[in-house]
């Protein structure tokens, strides 16, 4: 943000796909705002319980304490009025009422500092971060690496048989792929086949 007069509050927002290093970049602007002697509170949802339980930790392990959440609203009962700068990671979790309370946060004068997926392990809109995208002043989209030829990745690649929206994990369950390398119903076929081979199989033993 360029010039920000009195107790202005704003939303920045911190998309891309995983592995891009949004929680990395979240964790840089908050080390930098508790330099800075702000107060901060961090909030991250129940649902991401890899690596700790309270704090955020990046794919590279940088962490930072945080506060567990499950929904939106529940970050508004929690903030502090004193709390100058609220940050939330993984905000694609929180449902549709991370964006309320982002408004409501910066309407109050705090700056909002939000990281979370754009689009899901098909390449559609991640809701609600893309009306979260509508409100903020200020969107920093990330990419990653595909990890097939190397250029400039923008999806978040589902490696293992399931169409749930919402299948937490890393490693080798997600990669990150460019738009040529993204394969958008690789999860899907892979549901199909696995419901072929066990009713070849339950074929078979009858
Ligand atoms: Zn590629």
């Amino acid at each position: 943000m360029d010039i920000v007069k009195g107790n202005m509050g704003w939303i920045e927002v911190v998309v891309g796909p995983m592995f891009s290093g949004k929680s990395e970049e979240l964790i840089r602007r908050l080390r930098r705002a508790e330099i800075a002697k702000q107060r901060v509170q961090i909030f991250k949802p129940v649902i991401d319980q890899r690596y700790k339980k309270n704090g955020i930790v990046s794919h590279s392990g940088l962490e930072i304490d945080s506060e567990m959440v499950t929904q939106g609203e529940d970050i508004l009962t929690k903030v502090a009025a004193r709390t100058e700068v609220v940050g939330i990671d993984e905000a694609q979790f929180l449902g549709e009422t991370v964006v309320e309370a982002c408004v409501k946060l910066a309407d109050l004068g705090k700056r909002v500092i939000v990281a979370g997926l754009d689009t899901d392990f098909m390449g559609r809109p991640f809701e609600p971060i893309p009306r979260l995208l509508a409100v903020a002043e200020e969107i920093t989209k990330l990419l990653a690496i595909c990890m097939r030829c190397g250029n400039p990745a923008v999806h978040t690649q589902r490696l293992v048989a399931s169409e749930e929206l919402v299948v937490v994990g890393a490693g080798e369950m997600y990669e990150a792929r460019c738009r040529r390398c993204f394969e958008p119903f690789l999860a899907q076929q892979k549901v199909e086949e696995e419901k072929a081979a066990s009713a070849a199989r339950s074929h078979a033993a009858r």
